[in-house]
């Protein structure tokens, strides 16, 4: 109809809208014009008609193109999905940069920065931890002149790594260190560098020892070292965002030069599971432990966070520590704001004894469930054990000093420990020596025995310890008679294409059983060693288990004294 119409010449001029031909015929020339003046107009669709132009060129009528609703449609088909590609993006990289903005932020946003006044916290807030207080003097000294400290050489300490468990004041000593210096605090968890997105964490890394650079001198402290460090090879399955973050903290730590003035400090509670290539030699070679507190200690802590609080004149800090064994120094901070809350809910004046009684009843089963208190019959366990090995160690091993005896237990394996120094390098250790380190090793088992006439499953460790030691003497160091002196355990050697299958062995049964029986001889000659050792010096043992348990710890100066003491009773008895 349109093109009849058209090469009738009757219409009047053609819009084209889309794929739509609206003309309108002209209205002298509308036969079925029902009124005069009124247009009758005729809608086509659109062909494939590449001569349309043509023809109504031809024609001669007006014609033009409108642009319709549906070309928008086309247009929008393919914006929107690109702008909501934009959106999407701009919100992924919007949160990106909010989490990195973070550490950015560290050194812009007074929230995050301790700024120089803003550490109010000195080593008078930290109680109880003095050894640690005096390594960590030097690098206050340090901080406050980083120029002065290098001026007679010598290596300054670039990473220091705070061992100990929670709660402990880790976090408190680093901070303290910033406030004695007056300089930034930078903090940062171990966990925080570890991300999602791969490469974030070691962009992290980098950004915050770089905007340490920019306010040095400065302290950086990395809380929950372990979550950064552990050791790589642990996992079964390889983390590589995880190790990627790991060597870029790895890198800064060699790249950066402490003389700038950037000391750094960590804090783990279990160094065991750290990457050893952290504890390489210049970089966090130097730890400090820090041990949950003694009875003296915390009667000290009690006294820092007493200061803030309204007790009553009859409230005794020691008795309140004789009360708390097992107790950090978070947990007796936590102790103090309770008995607090509690006299101030009475309505009282002061705080009294009955509080912190009472809070203490409150906080202990807690604590219990938690496994980080002894009842009293295995704390007497322990400081028999553990005053075994020490008993040994003085009488039959005068090798090693015994420097610390503690019944504080470091953590859920270890309920306590007995530390020895060895007092001289040595290289060679002749057999005599060897089964005195298995008797004192033995001396925790002996002391159960004999005193409380039971064993018990602390010993474990020791047995462990033995066990190797002894296995060693028979089948590596010749030590023993039926074995004779043959090497039963080679390491391998692969020179000779004989690498031995793991669990196999290239000796007879027979063998093996002698082995064995040799190796239970040793031990069983410790053991007994170990008991006589004990039963001669039991007085010395009975007075340390006393004072352990009334101390929690005794120190190396306090056992040397005692045991003066009591071989000089021994001597005059000997004499008499
Ligand atoms: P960590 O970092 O070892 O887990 P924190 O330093 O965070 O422990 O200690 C938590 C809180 O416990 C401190 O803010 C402080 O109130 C208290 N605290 C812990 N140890 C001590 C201490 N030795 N002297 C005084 N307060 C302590
Ligand atoms: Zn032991």
């Amino acid at each position: 109809e349109f093109l009849t119409e058209l090469q009738a010449g009757r219409l009047d001029s053609v819009r084209i809208v889309g794929d739509k031909l609206e003309a309108v015929e002209k209205t002298s020339t509308t036969p079925a014009a029902k009124a005069p003046g009124e247009q009758r107009g005729i809608v086509a669709m659109r062909m494939e008609d590449p001569d349309l132009i043509q023809r109504l060129k031809t024609a001669g009528i007006k014609f033009g193109q409108v642009p319709d609703g549906s070309a928008f449609r086309d247009v929008m088909s393919w914006i929107l999905p690109m702008l909501l590609m934009l959106g999407f993006w701009w919100f992924v990289m919007g949160r990106m940069g909010r989490t990195q903005g973070q550490v950015l932020s560290l050194g812009k946003s007074k929230a995050k920065v301790y700024a120089e006044k803003d550490v109010p916290i000195r080593f008078a807030d930290v109680a109880g931890v003095d050894e640690a207080k005096d390594e960590l003097r030097e690098m206050v000294e340090f901080l406050r002149n980083p120029a002065a400290a290098g001026r007679l050489g010598g290596r300054l300490p670039k990473g220091l790594l705070l061992v100990g468990p929670p709660g402990t004041g880790k976090t408190l000593l680093a901070r303290a260190v910033a406030g004695e210096a007056q300089v930034p605090f930078f903090s940062i968890n171990g966990s925080e560098f570890v991300e999602m997105f791969v490469g974030l964490g070691a962009a992290r890394v980098r950004d915050l020892f770089e905007q340490a650079r920019a306010h040095a001198p400065c302290i950086i402290f990395v809380d929950e070292l372990d979550a950064l460090g552990r050791a790589r090879a642990s996992s079964i399955m390889a983390n590589d965002e995880k190790e990627q973050t790991l060597n870029q903290f790895l890198a800064e730590l060699d790249g950066f030069d402490p003389s700038k003035g950037v000391v750094l400090l960590a804090a783990t509670n279990r160094p065991e599971v750290l990457d050893p290539a952290l504890l390489r030699s210049g970089r966090f070679d130097r730890q400090i432990l820090i041990d949950k507190p003694d009875r003296a200690g915390r009667v000290e802590v009690l006294k820092v966070h007493l200061r803030t609080v309204r007790v009553a004149p009859d409230c005794d800090p020691g008795a309140i520590a004789a009360l708390t064994p097992g107790f950090s120094g978070a947990d007796l901070a936590n102790l103090v704001n309770e008995a607090a809350r509690m006299a101030t809910r009475r309505g009282a004046s002061a705080v009294e004894t009955a509080d912190f009684h009472e809070a203490i009843e409150r906080m202990m089963g807690g604590l219990e469930r938690r496994n980080r208190i002894m009842r009293p019959e295995e704390r007497r366990r322990v400081a028999f054990h553990e005053m075994g090995h020490a008993t040994a160690a003085l009488a039959l091993d005068p090798s090693e000093a015994v420097q610390k005896v503690s019944i504080i237990p470091r953590s859920a394996g270890a309920l306590g420990f007995t530390m020895r120094r060895p007092l001289e390098d040595r290289y060679l250790l002749a057999r005599g020596e060897l089964e005195a380190k298995l008797a004192v090793l033995l001396g925790g088992r002996a002391s159960e025995m004999i005193f409380l006439h039971e064993s018990s499953t602390g010993a474990a460790d020791d047995l462990d310890k033995a066990t190797d030691i002894a296995r060693a003497m028979v089948t590596r160091f010749g030590m023993s008679e039926l074995a004779g002196q043959i090497t039963y355990d080679r390491e391998q050697a692969p020179y000779l294409g004989t690498r031995v299958l793991p669990g196999s062995h290239d000796y007879s049964d027979e063998t093996a059983r002698v082995i064995d029986q040799e190796i239970l001889k040793l031990v069983d000659h410790a053991y007994d060693k170990a008991a006589r050792t004990l039963a001669r010096h039991r007085t010395f043992l009975e007075e340390g288990v006393r004072q352990l348990l009334q101390n929690e710890t005794l120190a190396e100066e306090t056992l040397k004294d005692l045991w003066a003491r009591h071989s000089e009773v021994e001597s005059q008895a000997k004499g008499a």
